[in-house]
């Protein structure tokens, strides 16, 4: 996320980081590099230029040069204005109303609008234990309403059915009645976009804003449209009161530019990142974790959060356990390990959230791919338990049998079981260090996918040793 912007703000801090010493000409030179940093992630000039004062103006107080270690707070420093420009807190919705509290779906066409409502009614109905029914508006793009439709049965949200010879504020209407009458504690209204802001869109959503009288009015936003997310942002909230923001494909290689110019020029805050085409990748906006991830910090609150809510835990807890001890790990744990990998939305997003991840080059970062997870799963199938517990015994007929079953080439067979092996010989190294150590130190426990070292993957000692903040 924000792959470019954290690589440089990383490398630039870096420079100052373990630093005893700062120089005025020190911090300059870093400021200027955070300032071309962010105008290269398309962050809006009047946000750039607030942010370097602000650091400015912290940086070469008494606290930064009297400090003994300035780097490290100079570093503190910007990560807390990153924090501030995206707004301090996570800010959640506000659903208090007379049930069915109303959410309206707002924004540009293709900006995410109704995967939005979709992710939103799954995330309401799991983590808030809400009965949600959706409901398309959109009666001019081709198939929306199906879209929604489909979706909605993904999710298991009630779909309340229109068609594209009705009225939107009619749809509107019925499906409100609709919802009362089931008593429903939300219905999430989606909408038609357009490719540019036009007036008669803006008169139609007004008008279903009226009819709606909406709890939640959310801006749905891409995040690769850089600051431009704001502008629009800004345009639709003269003509509607926004409460909040989505921002979505935010897992692209997005620049980082709508995220800390969004709070800024609009007031508003960001409510949602979206992190993916499935319904499941929707996450809360944290500031501070976010800020912390472009810093590459990593995001340990998040993805303890996630492994939390995807992760099976009893069987994490007995990997963690066999990998903590350096051995007992066979290639049935391994397997485990990938599906439940698999079920946190892949390998990309939980690296993401690793301390030191932005140092990683991203040609390595893709050999860890979650088509590898499948096949790895594919190989392993196509064992016999024995051979599951006992690498060993697979010689090479047994390596072609395992190939011919799973569908893949000797040579893959052959490589699964080199890192299988060479993770193993890690697991006793890593004993009782670095990140395992953190991750059972941590809440919850244990419930990190154990080892997750992904095939093909890591830099032998990959994680960043002791694992921890840099700061
Ligand atoms: P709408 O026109 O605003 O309703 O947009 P859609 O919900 O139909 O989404 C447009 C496209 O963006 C679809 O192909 C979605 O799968 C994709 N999309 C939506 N949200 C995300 C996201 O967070 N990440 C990624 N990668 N794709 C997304
Ligand atoms: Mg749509």
């Amino acid at each position: 996320m924000f792959s470019n912007l954290s690589k440089r703000l990383g490398d630039s801090l870096d420079r100052v980081r373990g630093r005893g010493r700062l120089t005025e000409q020190n911090i300059k030179d870093t400021l200027r590099e955070i300032r071309m940093a962010l105008l290269e992630a398309d962050v809006a000039l009047p946000v750039v230029r607030e942010f370097i004062d602000s650091i400015r103006e912290k940086a070469t107080g008494e606290a930064v040069l009297k400090s003994l270690t300035p780097g490290q707070v100079l570093v503190k420093i910007v990560n807390d204005e990153l924090v501030r420009v995206m707004g301090e807190a996570n800010e959640s919705l506000d659903l208090a109303a007379q049930p069915p509290a109303v959410i309206l779906m707002a924004g540009l066409q293709g900006s995410g609008k109704t995967t939005s409502v979709a992710k939103l009614a799954l995330f309401l109905r799991e983590q808030q234990k809400k009965k949600v029914m959706v409901v398309s508006c959109d009666v001019y793009r081709p198939a929306a309403i199906e879209q929604l439709q489909t979706l909605a049965k993904e999710v298991d949200a009630e779909f309340f059915p229109s068609t594209a010879k009705q009225k939107p504020v009619s749809i509107a209407k019925s499906a409100l009645k609709a919802a009362k009458k089931g008593y429903f504690d939300i219905l999430i209204v989606d909408t038609a976009g357009r490719l540019h802001i036009d007036t008669e869109m803006m008169g139609e959503i007004q008008q279903l804003h009226k009819v709606l009288n909406p709890v939640e009015t959310l801006f749905v936003v891409d995040s690769m449209t850089g600051q431009d997310a704001a502008n629009t942002a800004k345009a639709f909230d003269e003509a509607l009161p926004l409460t909040g923001v989505i921002l979505t494909k935010a897992d692209g290689d997005a620049r980082g530019g709508a995220a800390l110019s969004i709070r800024h020029i609009t007031g508003k805050p960001i409510k949602f990142l979206g992190i993916g085409e499935k319904v499941d990748a929707l996450e809360p906006f944290h500031p501070d974790r976010l800020a912390s991830r472009i810093l590459g910090m990593g995001d340990v609150l998040s993805l303890v959060e996630e492994v939390s809510r995807k992760v099976d835990h009893k069987k994490a807890q007995k990997l963690a356990t066999k990998v903590a001890r350096g051995k007992g790990f066979t290639l049935a744990d391994y397997r485990e390990q990938m599906q439940q990998m698999a079920k946190m939305g892949g390998i990309s997003s939980l690296l993401e959230k690793m301390p030191g991840m932005n140092k990683i080059p991203d040609a390595v970062k893709n050999q860890v791919n979650d088509r590898e997870i499948v096949r790895t799963i594919a190989i392993v199938n196509s064992m016999t338990p024995q051979e599951r517990e006992f690498p060993a015994v697979i010689k090479a007929s047994r390596r072609k049998r395992i190939a011919a079953g799973s569908g893949v080439m000797v040579q893959d067979v052959n490589k699964l079981l080199k890192q299988f092996a060479q993770m193993q010989r890690m697991m006793k190294k890593m004993k009782g260090r670095g990140m395992m150590n953190m991750m059972r130190g941590m809440k919850g426990g244990g419930g990190f996918p154990p080892g997750g070292m992904p095939p093909g993957g890591m830099p032998p000692g990959g994680f960043p040793p002791g694992g921890g903040f840099p700061m």
